[in-house]
């Protein structure tokens, strides 16, 4: 049974209009529109969009997706984590090099925004960084809120951290989300995620996403990029195979099934940077062009 704190109430806003929510018999009622939003037996409160709603994105025209010289490389464990990572089991999806860039909660009573939480597994890891966890789903029943990430229902600058793991390629109007997320951050609040790349379509997915449209997506909402990252435990190969050529087969069997190609992947590239030198044919552009997801660290300015 879901149960939203005073806190979380005092973030929530209509979807709408943005203007508060007040709790009410059944669910909640928008104070200027006034909708109402309702609670599902289980406890959780509906806040998708009830009713189509036009959103305005500005785009910076005539700039590089990219600045010169930014590294798209793959991320390493950070030697300083804000906690004592071997004490913290961590989730599927997430990694313990991930986990490390989390930022802990400034205030005692800072809220971490799960967008896109699935069945609610970064519960747990949210809790120990010191946030209170507030899962947002479009669809699962496990999230204490339903909710569209086109249009969160929540007051700006609510969360202190937003994470969202391999959510945006499910997403109808990726610039949209990536605006709302930076209106929901605190200023310099942190923004974690993953992005499907050479992952197979699944599930609906839409816009798969290079290095090059994450870093763009990020940056056109207003972010501070700070890192986007290969997947290199998570390539093209494994990808395809577990999700699409062998679905539903073990993890080990897929693997095993896409080894050969994947040894004869690794060579061709080694002898096309032995013969050329090139940096097409160095190993970090292999990543680059082979990488199943793509990570992503981003900040809000202050
Ligand atoms: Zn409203």
């Amino acid at each position: 049974m879901h149960t939203l704190s005073e806190r979380v109430w005092s973030a929530l806003v209509c979807p709408a209009c943005g203007a508060q929510l007040t709790q009410q018999a059944g669910g909640a009622a928008c104070s200027r529109c006034k909708l109402h939003y309702p609670v599902a037996a289980n406890g959780q409160l509906d806040l998708r969009l009830q009713r189509p709603k036009s959103e305005t994105v500005e785009f910076a025209l005539g700039g590089a997706p990219v600045p010169a010289g930014f590294d798209f490389k793959p991320l390493v464990t950070n030697p300083q984590p804000a906690l004592e990572l071997a004490s913290l089991s961590i989730p599927w999806h997430l990694t313990l090099t991930l986990v490390s860039h989390f930022p802990k909660a400034r205030a005692n009573d800072a809220l971490m925004l799960d967008l896109g939480c699935g069945d609610g597994i970064h519960r747990d890891i949210a809790q120990a960084f010191g946030y209170e966890w507030v899962g947002l789903d479009y669809v699962l029943p496990e999230a204490p809120i339903r909710g569209d990430g086109h249009a969160l229902p929540f007051a700006d600058g609510s969360f202190e951290f937003i994470l969202s793991i391999a959510v945006l390629e499910h997403i109808q109007f990726p610039f949209v989300m990536m605006q709302e997320a930076f209106r929901c951050l605190q200023p310099g609040g942190v923004l974690i995620g993953t992005v499907s790349f050479m992952e197979p379509f699944h599930n609906d997915s839409l816009y798969h996403h290079s290095h090059l449209a994450t870093y763009n997506t990020l940056h056109n909402a207003g972010f501070e990029v700070q890192a986007v990252s290969p997947s290199p435990d998570w390539q093209a190969l494994q990808a395809i195979g577990a999700m699409a050529l062998f679905r539903m087969a073990p993890g080990w069997l897929s693997r095993l099934l896409v080894a050969p190609l994947q040894a004869l992947h690794r060579l061709w590239w080694w002898l096309g940077y032995a013969f050329t030198r090139s940096e097409r044919a160095s190993e970090a552009y292999r990543q680059l062009s082979t990488s199943g997801s793509f990570t992503f660290i981003a900040r809000k300015p202050d």
